[in-house]
């Protein structure tokens, strides 16, 4: 829940707005000038009301409301900046799906993303030898902005799947809120061959071959297995884009189905299979950024993580408001701007491990690489990592 403190934080730091900046039938209201301080607070006021956020962060909106919009099914806006109409929620047991994290209340989506679900975990299982999918967070009933975890899966067509095969029962609710998924790496730069084998490396082959499929993420690391073992039929890589964080998950996107008014879809990957420039430069990211973890702390300090902007309503496309009101679904929003029923949310623990970290040596190897300067004999980079120094999963998505 670190996001929700943070949010919260911030929420008290912007200021407390009213419910009625929130409601924009109201915010048009001045109040009347009886009198010349009257009219001095009114100015106030308004000069007040720029700088302030308008209502509250929109994912304590959306990240409360537990049922769907009762309206017809669409993917409103774009993937880390809209929400859903009538979403659908894919069901908790599938013949070769399990959904994990059931308290999250994030197995929502618009039918295509659940009939696509359904396809590749019978597929999968039918044609790969891929047990059955761990289905991770989708969207929220609403969709919209998350409280914790990720910028996009707005709009009902994102999808996190674990790279943990599903076990041969079903699992109680409580070992899907426990269980803890399996990392693919063996340390910053690389996968674990014992447990990134070819099972998923044909899972991931097969989510990214459907043509209603826009992009795929994975880690870099991941990513650099795939093109090490993709062999001659490569296209299916183009789709696959390394990204932070996916490292016992991969991140399945969905194109705005045909005809979906209002649902913005991203430019498409180039063409090319991103296993040449793209990635070495991915690599050298990856590089800076172990560097740079190794300077931080090992224990979170008490100075505040910077600040990020947090989306409102007014931010999101005008129908998201129509979308949070549907049914008389919107959360009851506190004089001082926050929202209650956040501050209610059960926890939930991260589905995954943290990052793995170089040791000591492995890390003085890489910044001498990087430095030019000739390697120390004791170690190299891509020595064992000690994988026991959480780093936080930067950049969500
Ligand atoms: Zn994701």
């Amino acid at each position: 829940m670190r996001s929700l403190a943070l949010g919260l934080a911030l929420l008290l730091i912007g200021g407390a707005v009213s419910a009625e900046q929130f409601k924009p039938a109201k915010s048009s209201a001045q109040p009347p000038a009886a009198s010349q301080a009257a009219k001095k607070t009114a100015t106030k006021k308004a000069t007040t009301k720029k700088s302030a956020p308008k209502g509250p962060p929109a994912k304590m909106l959306f990240g409360v409301v537990a049922a769907p919009a009762p309206l017809k099914a669409r993917a409103i806006g774009s993937y880390s900046k809209g929400c859903l109409a009538g979403g659908v929620s894919l069901p908790i047991n599938g013949p070769d799906w399990q959904v994990m994290r059931l308290s999250r209340n994030r197995n929502w989506g618009t039918p295509q993303l659940l009939d696509y679900l359904e396809r590749l975990a019978s597929d999968a299982k039918a044609r790969d030898g891929w047990p059955g999918l761990l289905v991770g967070d989708m969207a929220q009933p609403r969709g919209g902005p998350m409280i914790t975890g990720h910028t996009s899966h707005q709009i009902g067509l994102d999808a996190d799947i674990w790279l943990t095969p599903m076990p041969d029962r079903i699992l109680t609710p409580q070992e899907r809120e426990d269980i803890t998924a399996v990392s693919m790496l063996k340390d910053p730069f690389a996968v674990d061959p014992a447990v990134f084998t070819t099972l998923q490396v044909k899972l991931i082959r097969r989510a990214a071959s459907y043509p209603q499929v826009a992009r795929i993420f994975v880690h870099p690391a991941i990513k650099k297995a795939l093109c090490e073992q993709a062999g001659k039929n490569r296209a299916w890589l183009a789709k696959v884009r390394p990204w932070w964080g996916h490292f016992y998950h991969f991140h399945i996107r969905l194109k705005c189905p045909a005809g979906m008014e209002g649902c913005a879809n991203q430019k498409p990957p180039s063409g090319d299979d991103g296993c040449g420039k793209e990635l070495s430069n991915w690599y050298k990211t990856l590089q800076k950024a172990e560097i740079w973890a190794a300077t931080q702390p090992v224990t979170p300090s008490a100075k505040p993580p910077p600040k990020k902007k947090q989306l409102t309503l007014n931010d999101l496309p005008k129908e998201c408001t129509t979308v949070l009101n549907a049914g008389g679904g919107a959360p009851v929003i506190a004089e001082d701007g926050t929202v209650p029923a956040a501050l209610e949310l059960p926890e939930s623990k991260d589905a995954g491990p943290p990052a793995p970290r170089l040791d000591a040596a492995a890390l003085e190897a890489l910044k001498a690489e990087l430095s030019g300067k000739p390697k120390p004999t004791t170690a190299s980079a891509s020595a064992a990592a000690s994988g026991s120094v959480p780093l936080p999963d930067r950049k969500p998505h």
